[in-house]
C-alpha cells in the first residue's frame, strides 16, 4: 500500500493531525498540506517537520467553521496552488473540538457540532470534486471517536435508528444536529445523551456513511471512511491517554493510503472495521 501523492490534513498544527501530516510526508514524491486555522501555528508546524520528513509538507489557512476559508481551499486545489496537480489524493478531516471540564450549555453544544459534524460535512464537499478525480479514487478520512458509536444512545432513543438509517439524507442529519442543539437550549434532552462532543461525533460518522452511499450511487471511486485514533496523549485529553500521537495518527494514515480497500462507508479502528450502530 501507498501513500498518497498528493494530501490535505485538516487541524494539522499539532497532536494526531500533526503526526499524521508527518506519516503522509515520508515519501519524497509527496506533498501534504498542513491545513490550520491559526497561520503562525500552522507556519511554525511546517518548520518543525522540515528536517524530519522526505516529502513536501505546505502551509494553508483553514477554519473548518468557515464557508470562505473552506472555499479558499478548494479553489486553492482547483487551481493547482500546491504543485501537486488538482486531483486529490487523500483528505483527512481531523480536526476537532472538546470542551474541558464538565460544562454542557448551548454554546458548547453548537461548537462540538461546527467543528466536528458541520465542518466534516463542508470540508468533504468542498474537496469531493477534487477527490473524485484522483487515479487512485480518492480517500476521505474522518477522525471521529467511540464516543460518537450509537450504542451511547440508549436503544430505544428514535434518534438512534434515524442515524443508523440507510435511507437518511443530508437534510434530515442537519435537522437531526440541530434539534440535540434545540434540545440542550430547552433542558430536555429529548433522548440525547448528555455530551456534546459525543453527538458531534454521532452525527460526523452518520456523515461519512452518507457521503459514502452517495458516492457509490454516484459511481464515484471516493472510499470514505470513519476512524476512531485511540486514547492519545494531546491537548484536547490533557496529555492523559495511553496512545502517542504517532500511534494515534497509524489507522487515519492507513486509511488514507487506501487501507479500506472497496469498503467505503465503514467505522475503523486500529485498522479493523468496528459496528458504529450496536
Ligand atoms: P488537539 O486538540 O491536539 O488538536 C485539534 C486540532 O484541531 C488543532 O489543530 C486545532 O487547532 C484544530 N481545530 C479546532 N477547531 C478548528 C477549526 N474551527 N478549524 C480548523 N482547525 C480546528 O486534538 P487531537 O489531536 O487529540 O484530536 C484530533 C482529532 O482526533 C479530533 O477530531 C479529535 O476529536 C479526535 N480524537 C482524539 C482522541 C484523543 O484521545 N486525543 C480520541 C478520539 C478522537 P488550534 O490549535 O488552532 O486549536
Amino acid at each position: 500500500m501507498a501513500l498518497p501523492r498528493f494530501s490535505i490534513v485538516t487541524g494539522a498544527n499539532k497532536g494526531i493531525g500533526l503526526a499524521i501530516t508527518k506519516a503522509l510526508a515520508a515519501s519524497p514524491d509527496a506533498t501534504v498540506v498542513l491545513a490550520a486555522r491559526n497561520p503562525e501555528l500552522g507556519r511554525a508546524a511546517v518548520e518543525s517537520l522540515s528536517s524530519s520528513v522526505a516529502g513536501r509538507v505546505v502551509f494553508h489557512q483553514l477554519d473548518v467553521t468557515s464557508a470562505s476559508s473552506i472555499a479558499g481551499l478548494a479553489e486553492a486545489v482547483a487551481a493547482d496552488a500546491f504543485g501537486a496537480g488538482t486531483a486529490l489524493d487523500a483528505l483527512v478531516c481531523n480536526a476537532g473540538w472538546a470542551a474541558k471540564g464538565s460544562a454542557f450549555t448551548a454554546d458548547i453544544a453548537r461548537q462540538s457540532l461546527a467543528v466536528n459534524a458541520w465542518g466534516v460535512r463542508d470540508c468533504s464537499r468542498a474537496l469531493l470534486p477534487s477527490l473524485r478525480a484522483s487515479a487512485g479514487g480518492g480517500q476521505l478520512v474522518v477522525v471521529s471517536s467511540t464516543a460518537g458509536n450509537l450504542n451511547n444512545l440508549a436503544t430505544d432513543a428514535p434518534q438512534r435508528a434515524r442515524l443508523a438509517a440507510t435511507d437518511l439524507g443530508q437534510a434530515e442529519l442537519d435537522r437531526l444536529g440541530e434539534s440535540f442543539v434545540n434540545a440542550v437550549v430547552s433542558g430536555d434532552l429529548k433522548g440525547w445523551p448528555r455530551s456534546a462532543y459525543g453527538v458531534s461525533k454521532m452525527v460526523a460518522t452518520a456523515q461519512v456513511r452518507l457521503l459514502a452511499r452517495e458516492e457509490a450511487a454516484a459511481g464515484s471511486r471516493v472510499c470514505v471512511s470513519a476512524c476512531c485514533p485511540g486514547y492519545v496523549r494531546t491537548d484536547m485529553t490533557s496529555n492523559k491517554g495511553h496512545l502517542t500521537p504517532e500511534q494515534g495518527a497509524d489507522t487515519p494514515v492507513w486509511l488514507a493510503s487506501g487501507g479500506a480497500g472497496a469498503r467505503s462507508g465503514e467505522m475503523w479502528s486500529e485498522r479493523q472495521p468496528m459496528d458504529f450502530v450496536n
